[in-house]
């Protein structure tokens, strides 16, 4: 089938209609389906090798019971306090981030909006049911107040289109969200972030790919951020669809969070940057992963996680490692910029608070930390 004969398929929401996922291991996971969904394309789950525990497009994908235990909490970036108005998030001057849907082609176990992929089970049930446009949702697809937002916010010039992934909606809610979006003059870039291109290629058509392009100028262009986790994921159908977009005059780059068992392999590392490089998507941002309920296990110790990408980046030329490491924290996105003998450097990339933008802090090399609350408080 071509990319202009692709009519969406069914996504696969149950372990059991998993081919190659012995049944014992399906029924095991059960109880993790019933807190937290879980939803796979046909085309990804081809990629997966689902007969080694160890495979690291599977670790992605599949539900473990460990998402069952953990201790943190659900909005790990305090995303509540940034929301204006229903579906927008305003945290650093310049940029907003319009939140569409909460659904994605598949679901990332290490997700930092894992909130939004919990099970429908109403024991565990914390989304409120029926209207899918209800208030209480962080989602929704009525940008009207949004827009009002932007147009009175002339501090704002790129807005995010995030979720969920917004890619997964049809092409035509898509265009009138977009079109909508460059009714307000002082917005620039319009990013949106998606892994689609890694889960479901084939969705990104030429039909879709003319929308993205109409809003699209030459002095304010498209962007979208793919979310490029792994080398094997760069598969010929995933380059064939970035190609499409870059034909069609759309800025790409890539961001992924780094992830225990996933990409925390210096070789790996290097090798998705590089080709993610070569192929024109500019690698943009390598996140620390964000400590979230269910995701604890994918979580790396700040030490270990600057010596990856220090080994890495040695291996790497320069459009290649052109990416940033950062933390997404509650007080900003906070950049890990090397260490000296003894300390950690870090820097506020874009704080929340004007006084911090660009301060230094620093923690002490080897001291346990999985998450920057304790350098914020010592700095
Ligand atoms: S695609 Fe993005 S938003 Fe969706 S589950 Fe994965 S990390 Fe979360």
């Amino acid at each position: 089938m071509t990319a202009r004969e692709h009519r969406p398929v069914a996504a696969i929401r149950d372990l059991a209609h998993v081919d190659g996922l012995p049944p014992e291991e399906a029924r095991a996971r059960s109880a993790v389906l019933r807190e937290f969904e879980f939803r796979i394309t046909p085309y990804y789950a081809g990629l997966v090798d689902w007969s080694d525990p160890e495979d690291p497009l599977r670790l992605i994908v599949m539900p473990e019971v460990e998402e069952l235990s953990g201790d943190q909490h659900f909005d790990p970036s305090d995303e509540a306090s940034n929301t204006r108005v229903r579906g927008l998030q305003h945290k650093y001057p310049p940029t907003a981030l319009l939140l569409l849907t909460d659904v994605c082609a598949a679901y990332c176990r290490f997700c930092f909006r894992k909130r939004f992929t919990l099970g429908t089970d109403p024991v565990h049930h914390v989304r409120p049911e029926g209207d899918l446009d209800s208030a209480e949702r962080e989602t929704t697809l009525d940008i009207t107040e949004g827009l009002r937002y932007l147009h009175a916010h002339p501090e704002i010039d790129n807005v995010l289109l995030t979720g969920g992934d917004p890619l997964m909606l049809s092409p035509s809610r898509l265009a009138a969200v977009l079109t909508d979006v460059r009714t307000v003059p002082h917005i620039g870039v319009i990013r949106i972030g998606s892994k689609v291109p890694a889960f479901d290629p084939a969705r990104i058509t030429p039909a879709l790919t003319r929308i993205l392009a109409l809003a699209s100028r030459v002095d304010a262009r498209t962007h979208v951020m793919c979310h490029f986790t792994h080398s094997r994921e760069l598969t010929p159908e995933a380059l064939a669809a970035t190609t499409r977009l870059q034909d069609a005059g759309i800025v790409l780059t890539n961001q992924t969070p780094l992830l225990r068992g996933v990409n925390d392999d210096p070789d790996e590392l290097a090798l998705l940057q590089r080709r993610l490089a070569a192929n024109g998507i500019a690698p943009y941002y390598l996140f620390l992963c964000r400590p979230t309920r269910g995701n604890e296990r994918f979580a790396l110790p700040l030490t270990e996680a600057l010596g990856i990408v220090t080994a890495a980046r040695a291996r790497l030329n320069g459009p290649a490692k052109r990416f940033r490491v950062v933390a997404s924290h509650a007080t900003g996105k906070i950049e890990i910029l090397g260490r000296t003998r003894d300390e950690i450097l870090l820097r506020y990339h874009e704080a929340r608070d004007p006084a911090d933008q660009d301060r230094l802090l620093t923690w002490p090399v080897g001291r346990p930390l999985t998450w920057l609350d304790e350098v914020v408080a010592a700095n």
